[in-house]
């Protein structure tokens, strides 16, 4: 994509109140917009970023045997007052139509997809199965701050599980939970699990996600070496113990909340009276299981983990783009078209090999001005092609995590890019 043809650009000027890293950022950079508190557009390269997350989280679900479906935001009020959660959950929106009728605008879906499952699932034939979305939701907060990570729109993955027996529960809830550390490592974050209580889902088995950031809300007691963590405020272990799990020692961390996972048991399926026939013809209760990652959550811790005083430093796999191509300005107008013609041959042999390229080809702009917004929107490989590189026939390598230039010749840059881009 050429820089001069995005119509959101980065923007100077964001009001002192932006109250946090990440949304500062994301609204520099033209990630998003807000629109009002807690209430974003995802902008061209916010969306590539979300997409890219989404995508990571969908295979790795995908890899789970769940199957993706897409299911309504607006939901009937008769839902809710089963599960007594109409007048249970405060921060649940509700809508009333012009016939008075009541909806429910979700936050989760429980009371979708309880009874959804219930109309295809009857036998022990039917079950286990799981299936998930990736949908828009809705909270109605008091305060929606902290940018991206507190939204009253948000987006999010959320799975669902039904089983016949504890043991079935257990076990894809297990595979459930490696499936959401690989998916975090994947888009470039280091999380601990920390076992947790269930807050407005159930009083049985959850496991909330951490991703390490200095400017994260939550301390956390966490091993050094995996994944084991406790949540400082209710912790059983300290500073400096060995980890339960492998011995590793035991250390003060700070962490963002990226996702969470229950088992439900028969909470909502109680709800429904959502039963299926064992193999000796007689009706058992279903177990549930559910499993939520807010997917512009995420984006928001990967900015407030992976960030510098000059913006963003995205990880290569969930960055809007691979490689910021630059050009300058050359005062010889011959020059300055032998700079734009190579770094069109160039631009095009790298989106041919599968390269995603944003290129500053704006002709009025100051190198500081064109370095500056580069660094801020933190694309993983900066090239430079100038004066100076041309006559060399070479360009300006540097990676947006390291400080040193190099300079690489022309004819070795795609081979280069491709080599530094293999995961
Ligand atoms: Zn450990």
């Amino acid at each position: 994509m050429r820089y001069s043809q995005l119509f959101s650009k980065t923007q100077k000027n964001v009001s002192q109140d932006s109250e946090s890293i990440n949304a500062k950022l994301l609204i520099q950079g033209g990630f998003v917009d807000q629109e009002m508190a807690g209430v974003y557009t995802w902008l061209p390269l916010g969306l590539r970023t979300l997409r890219k997350v989404e995508q990571i989280v969908r295979e790795e679900m995908d890899a789970l045997g769940a199957q993706e479906i897409f299911m309504p935001s607006l939901q009937p009020k008769e839902y809710w007052l089963a599960t007594k959660r109409w007048e249970g959950v405060d921060i649940l929106f509700k809508l009333k139509s012009q016939t008075d009728k009541e909806y429910a605008l979700g936050c989760t879906h429980e009371e979708v997809v309880t009874p959804l499952a219930q109309k295809f699932a009857h036998s022990y034939k039917d079950l286990p199965f799981a299936t998930y979305q990736i949908n828009t939701k809705f909270r109605d907060e008091l305060r929606a701050k902290s940018g991206v990570l507190r939204g009253r729109e948000f987006r999010m993955k959320d799975m669902y599980s039904f089983h016949t027996t504890q043991e079935s529960l257990t076990e894809f809830y297990n595979r459930a939970l490696e499936a959401y550390v690989k998916a975090y490592k994947r888009c470039g974050l280091a999380v601990k699990v920390v076992q947790a209580s269930g807050g407005i889902f159930t009083e049985n088995a959850s496991h909330e996600f951490q991703a390490l950031t200095d400017a994260g809300e939550d301390v956390l007691i966490a091993c050094e070496k995996c994944e084991f963590g406790q949540n400082s405020e209710v912790a059983t272990l300290k500073v400096g113990e060995a980890c339960p799990k492998c011995g590793g020692t035991l250390a003060q961390m700070k962490g963002v909340e990226v996702g969470n996972i229950f088992d439900l048991g028969t909470k909502y399926t109680d709800a429904f009276g959502f039963d299926f026939m064992n193999d000796k013809g007689e009706k058992q209760r279903v177990l549930m299981g559910c499993y939520g990652i807010g997917t512009s959550r995420l984006v928001g811790a990967i900015v407030e983990a992976h960030h510098d005083d000059k913006g963003i430093v995205w990880p290569t796999s969930v960055a809007p783009f691979h490689v910021s191509l630059v050009t300058l300005r050359s005062r010889d107008e011959a020059v300055q078209a032998q700079i734009d013609s190579t770094a069109k041959d160039l631009y095009e042999g790298l989106a041919a090999a599968g390269i995603e390229v944003l290129w500053d080809d704006r002709p009025d702009t100051s190198p500081g001005e064109k370095f500056a917004n580069s660094d801020l929107i933190g694309l993983p490989l900066r090239l430079v092609l100038s004066e100076r590189m041309l006559k060399e026939q070479s360009v300006e390598w540097k990676q947006r995590s390291t400080s040193e230039a190099q300079s690489v010749a022309l004819a070795d840059v795609l081979s280069r890019v491709k080599e530094y881009l293999r995961p």
